[in-house]
């Protein structure tokens, strides 16, 4: 009887854990995926150099994805216009260590604020409407898709699964 309940109120506190509700505090959540980076850059004896600090900042604004293009444009006014070049390296690096993820299907970045190790099978939910992105990720649904895929004579190296929809907040309206 309690592990039912106890299974279903964890259901709950995921979903809003996904998509952070709109007034939530998003200062913190900025804030403890900058510090993690740190932490993680530290552990790992790599350099969080000024550029990716300020790439990963502008992704970390809000819960949206972002173009190469549009990062530039947040960059620019505090600063001498960066090269493209410069950019992408940046987010190579972000994307390489787990900070960010590439949304395929929108060409865009997304800072991620879920703390998983890199390389985690995620599932990117993308709102329609607010353009939020959510990462939903279960070590039943990994395990399905690479046995899916190795059925197949498949060997899984990058899986990228988008799923556009209507998030919860946006769904309520
Ligand atoms: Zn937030
Ligand atoms: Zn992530
Ligand atoms: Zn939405």
């Amino acid at each position: 009887m309690a592990r039912a309940k106890a299974s279903k109120s964890g259901g709950a506190g995921r979903a809003a854990v996904i998509f952070p509700a709109p007034g939530h505090d998003h200062a913190r959540c900025s804030t403890d995926a900058m510090a993690v980076a740190e932490a993680s850059c530290v552990e790992r004896g790599q350099r969080l150099t000024p550029m990716r600090r300020e790439v990963l900042g502008a992704l970390l604004a809000s819960h949206q994805p972002l173009g190469a293009y549009d990062i530039i444009e947040r960059l620019a006014p505090s600063g001498p216009r960066p090269a493209p070049i410069t950019i992408y390296r940046a987010l190579e690096f972000l994307c390489e260590n787990g900070f960010v993820h590439r949304i395929e299907s929108r060409n865009a970045f997304v800072a991620c604020v879920r703390k998983h190790p890199a390389g985690d099978m995620v599932a990117f939910l993308i709102c329609d409407r607010c353009g939020a992105v959510g990462e939903a990720s279960s070590p039943e649904f990994a395990l399905t898709i690479k046995s899916a895929a190795r059925a197949a004579g498949f060997t899984p190296k990058s899986p990228v699964i988008e799923i556009s929809g209507i998030c919860t907040h946006c769904g309520k309206t």
